[in-house]
């Protein structure tokens, strides 16, 4: 690659956020940065696009945009819509997320979509996310630091694997990191809550969700890494087939 990378950011905090201005900032010394993210906060947005209404567009400055949408609709409007990138992206970059993304939050997280987003479409992508109450600015620009040394490799990597693609997640420790672990993604247990409250008007709602409670500390996990005080890096697979349950399904079939 003789040009300098051009790659592309976004993540589901939010434009404003201070992960992704770190990240932007830190990654300029690697190639063009162009920014295009959820001009609103979109955490656990997964991997949904919006089909049923417009997509509105703010330019604040050249090569930072933000869309009011999810994660996802941010890649695809950046790779598809000529506007936003002068070629097709070497990299793209997701987050820094406000809070980490371990074990089955894989899932529900709008930083990983948004990466695995650009992955689906044969761009190498990483998703980056701290710890909470990870918001003072030396621990975001030492974070974001790491997190261009990671893309650097990845870069590196990705060109000598000629065009083969991967998605990373990767997961900051709360201190300085004592190295990199490649692991696993592990099983979070989080508090299966459901609050009813009443409105105003007396009409009923409802809060789901809760706290992590419990994370499997099993040797390997992603959870155990960044516990121990390494910064945790995952591949994830692109593929959904579940080729261990092919001969279940097969016997479902059959009957
Ligand atoms: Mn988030």
């Amino acid at each position: 690659m003789s040009e300098r990378p051009v790659i592309l950011i976004t993540n589901d905090d939010g434009v404003h956020a201070r992960g992704l201005r770190a990240l932007r900032a830190a990654a300029s010394a690697l190639g063009h940065v162009i920014v295009v993210a959820p001009t609103r906060e979109q955490s656990a947005s997964s991997h949904s696009i919006t089909i049923d209404r417009p997509l509105r567009h703010i330019e604040y400055e050249a090569d930072l945009h933000s869309i009011d949408g999810t994660p996802a609709d941010c890649i695809y409007l950046a790779l598809f819509e000529r506007r936003f990138l002068p070629r097709r992206p070497d990299l793209v970059l997701s987050g820094i997320n406000h809070g980490h993304n371990l074990g089955t939050s894989v899932f529900y997280s709008g930083t990983v979509a948004g990466a695995r987003e650009a992955a689906m479409r044969g761009i190498p992508a990483i998703a980056f996310s701290a710890p909470p109450g990870s918001t003072e600015v030396e621990r975001v620009e030492r974070d974001a630091s790491h997190a261009v040394i990671i893309a650097q490799r990845f870069l590196t990597v990705s060109r000598d694997a000629g065009g083969a693609v991967a998605l990373l997640n990767v997961n900051f420790p709360k201190r300085d990191p004592l190295g990199r672990l490649v692991t696993r993604v592990g099983r979070q247990v989080y508090e299966e809550n459901v609050i009813p409250r009443r409105d105003p008007g007396g009409r009923e709602y409802f809060w789901i969700g809760g706290t992590l409670i419990d994370s499997e500390e099993r040797e390997g996990t992603d959870a155990s890494a960044v516990e121990r005080g390494y910064v945790s890096i995952t591949p994830l697979a692109l593929e959904a087939t579940f080729d261990a349950q092919i001969e279940l399904a097969e016997r479902v079939a059959r009957e």
